[in-house]
C-alpha cells in the first residue's frame, strides 16, 4: 500500500514484521561512512528494501576517494544518492559539507541516480537552490520537508519532489501542513526518516517504523480532503517513478 521514501532502517533494533504492515517497499539510506555498508547489507534481508548511498552533511568529512570508488562499485544494488545536503546547524565547517554536497551530487548525475536531500536552515535551502542550476539533470527528493512556501516552490520550479515526514502530525506544524496542501500529485511522497521522528500519536519514548507512513498519509489525506487510499497510491507511483523501483 504505501512507500516509505525515507528510512534509516538499519538503525531500528528489534524490528517486527507489523513494523512493516501495509508498507510495499522501504528507501533505505545511508549517512555516513560506518552505515553505507549497513545498509547494504541490510537491503539484502527484504525484496522491499531498496538502498541508497551517500554521505550526510554531518559526516561530510567522511565523504573520500575511496567511498565514492565503494558507491560506484554497488551501482547494480542502489536506487539513489542519499542521505546527502546540506545542514548549517552542524559544527562541521560549510566549506566541507558543499565540498562533500557537490562530490555526491557529481556522482548522482555520473552514475544516472536520484538524490535524497536533507537541508534545515533558509541559508541551506538557499545554497542548495543556487547549486543545482548547475545540475540540469539531477532529480531528487527534498526529504523531511521542513522550509517554507518559498522553499517548496523553488524545489517544484526545478522538478523536485516534496517528501513528508511524521514532523506534519505535530500539533504546532500548521505552516507544514499549510505547504502539503499545494504541493501537486505528481511530485508528492510520503516517508517515516525512522528510527527517529515519531509521528504525534506515540508520545512515549521509542523508535520510528515505516508501518508509521500511515500516519504521515493519513494527516496529508485529511488536509488535502482526499481519502488516504489517493495519497497511499499517488506517493507509491511517485516513488516507484522517481526511484525506479521494481515493485
Ligand atoms: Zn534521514
Amino acid at each position: 500500500m504505501y512507500i516509505d521514501s525515507h528510512s534509516h532502517l538499519f538503525d531500528v533494533r528489534n524490528l517486527s514484521n507489523s513494523d512493516l504492515k501495509d508498507i510495499d517497499a522501504v528507501i533505505v539510506l545511508s549517512y555516513s561512512k560506518a552505515t553505507i555498508s549497513s545498509a547494504l547489507d541490510f537491503c539484502k534481508s527484504n525484496s522491499k528494501y531498496y538502498c541508497a548511498l551517500g554521505i550526510y552533511p554531518g559526516f561530510a568529512n567522511e565523504y573520500t576517494d575511496e567511498i565514492e570508488k565503494f558507491i560506484i562499485s554497488n551501482r547494480a544494488n542502489i536506487c539513489a544518492i542519499g542521505e546527502i545536503g546540506l545542514d548549517e546547524s552542524y559544527e562541521i565547517p560549510y566549506d566541507r559539507q558543499l565540498e562533500a554536497l557537490h562530490r555526491q551530487l557529481d556522482l548522482a548525475e555520473k552514475l544516472s541516480l536520484p538524490v535524497s536531500i536533507h537541508l534545515r536552515t533558509k541559508r541551506d535551502f538557499e545554497t542548495f537552490f543556487n547549486i543545482l542550476t548547475n545540475y540540469k539533470n539531477i532529480k531528487g527528493a527534498l526529504h523531511c520537508f521542513n522550509g517554507d512556501l518559498i522553499d517548496c516552490q523553488q524545489a517544484l520550479e526545478l522538478g523536485f519532489y516534496i517528501s513528508f515526514a511524521c514532523n506534519i502530525t505535530y500539533k504546532g506544524r500548521v505552516k507544514l501542513r499549510e505547504i502539503a496542501k499545494i504541493v501537486p500529485d505528481d511530485k508528492l511522497l510520503i516517508e517515516t526518516d525512522s528510527p527517529s521522528m515519531l509521528p504525534a500519536s506515540f508520545a512515549r519514548k521509542g523508535e520510528n517504523v515505516p508501518a508509521n507512513t500511515h500516519f504521515v498519509a493519513e494527516t496529508i489525506a485529511n488536509i488535502r480532503g482526499c481519502s488516504i487510499d489517493k495519497i497511499a497510491k499517488i506517493t507509491r507511483d511517485n516513488a516507484i517513478k522517481l526511484f525506479n523501483l521494481k515493485v
